[in-house]
């Protein structure tokens, strides 16, 4: 089976939008409240998904997708702690009423209800919500929640140790993934989000936040940001500050998808990070949508990429493709089964 551990539900039915605008137009107007929870049919569920998400996994002949929240919509910048709390119940109940409608097709991972510098306490409920009642197996875990302008601590920072505590006693991994940018400086998905990638890994590279939890795995996607191609500055930097080799210092907890647009850009990924750290993605449907004219396939079509790389041995592909995947979402084959009984 091919695990695609990287996609977001980004084709809701509008009434999802229309709640997040009342819950903004509430904010705006000063008014405290929650709109009612948007009402959506299961029939409007499966048309969402059918012509974009199925239809994708059905062409291309990926099997599963570990499923997630529009990322670029989980906005952590808009309201306080009880607004985006509001808005990740009804964000991830919806993933989780597609899990049980395609139960082949979508496992979840949970939308964070983070708020610029506020302590991610809430954001340990919500997880232990998702995963223990939901059958969630990790969650998008935003590096910045400021949109862009990087005001709370870093990722390695005491700050988040009380929510990897409970990632950890609930073994699930955390995609590092920021959301909207506010700073006209950088575009959401062409500089946040590779910035975002990039940040986290030099955070972890200059923090011993692995030795205080040997267990913590997270995922970097978008093909690690910048990380890869620039394998040796990371390399010579942590030389210089007389860090450990990478592979000992980090590559034990941190991962990389295959969220890389082109082949070179999968060659790259393939040859310089070792293959047990590589899981296969394509953040469909949404962060590039179109055909590149070069080679009349789908930009985020990465499985013809992969396919592609004639280095890469049948065992390294399966393990890209599944292996990989079911070792760092170590819930995920727990829930299958459970849904196959
Ligand atoms: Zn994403």
């Amino acid at each position: 089976m091919i695990i695609d551990c990287h996609g977001h539900y980004t084709t809701s039915p509008k009434e999802l939008d229309l709640f997040r605008q009342q819950q903004v137009a509430l904010i705006d107007g000063g008014t405290r409240g929650t709109p009612t929870a948007p009402k959506i049919s299961d029939d409007q569920l499966r048309e969402s998904v059918e012509k974009a998400q199925l239809k994708f996994q059905r062409e291309r002949g990926t099997g599963l997708t570990i499923f997630s929240p529009r990322a670029s919509g989980m906005g952590h910048h808009i309201g306080d702690g009880a607004v985006s709390e509001a808005w990740a119940h009804v964000c991830n109940d919806l993933i989780h009423r597609l899990c049980a409608l395609y139960p082949e097709n979508f496992v979840g991972v949970c939308q964070l209800p983070q708020t610029p510098g506020v302590p991610p306490t809430n954001s340990i409920r919500e997880l232990e919500r998702c995963v223990k009642e939901f059958g969630f197996i990790g969650c998008n875990l935003n590096p910045d929640p400021s949109g862009g302008y990087w005001k709370d601590p870093p990722l390695t920072d005491r700050w988040w140790y009380p929510f990897y505590e409970k990632m950890v006693e609930l073994d699930v991994p955390a995609m590092i993934h920021v959301s909207a940018s506010c700073n006209p400086n950088f575009h959401a998905t062409g500089a946040h989000y590779i910035n975002g990638d990039t940040t986290a890994f030099m955070q972890f590279l200059t923090s011993d936040l692995f030795k205080d939890f040997p267990t913590l795995k997270f995922i970097i996607p978008h093909g690690g940001g910048a990380v890869p191609y620039h394998w040796g500055r990371y390399r010579g930097l942590a030389q210089d500050m007389k860090r450990p080799p990478l592979k000992e210092l980090l590559l034990n907890n941190v991962f990389f998808d295959t969220c890389v647009y082109h082949l070179p850009g999968i060659e790259l990924l393939t040859r310089v990070v070792p293959i047990e750290n590589i899981l296969f993605a394509s953040e469909m449907v949404g962060a590039v949508k179109g055909i590149d004219p070069e080679t009349g396939y789908h930009f985020d079509d990465t499985k013809r990429y992969i396919d592609a790389v004639k280095t890469l041995s049948e065992a390294d592909r399966q393990k890209i493709y599944e292996a990989n995947a079911r070792r760092v979402f170590s819930r995920l084959d727990k829930q299958l089964a459970k849904r196959a009984a």
